[in-house]
């Protein structure tokens, strides 16, 4: 395994960075998770220019171009020779001193490291998962942006923990109003009346990579779709619902808080936009 660590490779064991780095200190810093298919490092344009969006709207300078990034995440993924994976792409702040001053880290540090993922067991793939909403709500946007992928995750960390403790694999998040952002690592859609509906990224969830393939997939199929204030209620009453995400890619829910949806088995909209999804993945469209 190569670790990409500002322009050089390390083995695992010897990629290591500062105990002074931000990043480690304050969580300042900002990332991607990225997936290469078929030898093709899927939407890396997208997932750069977000990476880009999140570090502008932090007052991070990458101190790299978009076009230098992606030359770096290529080579790193021609070195490591994968050709399914995932990519974890992280730009920290840098080196500072112990105080929170952002402006004492003089060089941000990127770190891209390529290695294999499975976040959710095969099963819940055929069967579908469990999701409870968690007590702990999303950030508001006035406090942190939830569009900013920062390296600051203890919200969604909290909201996880719930859900494992409760026996699930993910959990609901809700805005400060009550409407549903998102899940601690995943967007999530339902479909009502055979039309599609997520919320709205404004509404506290991050602008999907893949919610918006799934978007495109269903849109090309001649499924209605419009992003919908969402309540708990609507997933209640939803047809089927399911999660998208880089790492989750498309994953199925039977129930939330103990409400079965549907008829308790991956809905047949989801599965045909599994279908198209993972056409659209293979192919690297
Ligand atoms: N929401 C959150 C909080 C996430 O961390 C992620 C990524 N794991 C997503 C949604 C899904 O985004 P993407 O499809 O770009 O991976």
């Amino acid at each position: 395994m190569k670790i990409y660590i500002d322009g050089d490779f390390y083995a695992k064991e010897d990629a290591k960075i500062s105990v002074y780095d931000h990043g480690l200190l304050y969580g300042d810093g900002v990332f991607e998770g990225i997936r290469i298919y078929n030898d093709r490092i899927f939407r890396l344009k997208e997932h750069i220019k977000r990476l880009y969006l999140s570090a502008g709207a932090i007052l991070l300078d990458i101190g790299i171009t978009q076009d230098a990034m992606i030359t770096a995440v290529q080579k790193t993924v021609e070195a490591n020779k994968k050709k399914d994976g995932y990519i974890r792409l992280v730009v920290t702040r840098g080196v500072g001193n112990l105080g929170l001053n952002p402006f004492t880290c003089k060089k941000a540090s990127i770190i891209i490291i390529v290695d294999d993922i499975q976040l959710y067991p095969e099963e819940h793939y055929e069967k579908g998962i469990s999701i409870i909403t968690s007590s702990v709500r999303r950030i508001p946007p006035d406090s942190l942006d939830p569009r900013i992928k920062s390296l600051n995750y203890l919200n969604n960390i909290m909201a996880k923990t719930e859900a494992i403790q409760a026996g699930c694999l993910e959990a609901l998040m809700l805005n400060q109003q009550g409407y549903v952002a998102e899940c601690t690592g995943d967007n999530i859609f339902y479909i009502k009346d055979r039309a599609l509906f997520t919320p709205a990224s404004s509404l506290g969830a991050l602008q999907g990579i893949t919610r918006d393939v799934v978007i495109e997939a269903a849109e090309k199929a001649g499924i209605t779709f419009r992003e919908a204030a969402t309540t708990t209620y609507d997933l209640y009453t939803s047809d089927e619902c399911f999660l998208t995400g880089t790492a989750a890619e498309m994953i199925p829910v039977v129930t939330i808080d103990g409400r079965t949806i549907g008829n308790g088995k991956p809905g047949e909209i989801t599965l045909d936009l599994k279908k198209a999804f993972m056409k659209s993945i293979t192919a690297c469209e």
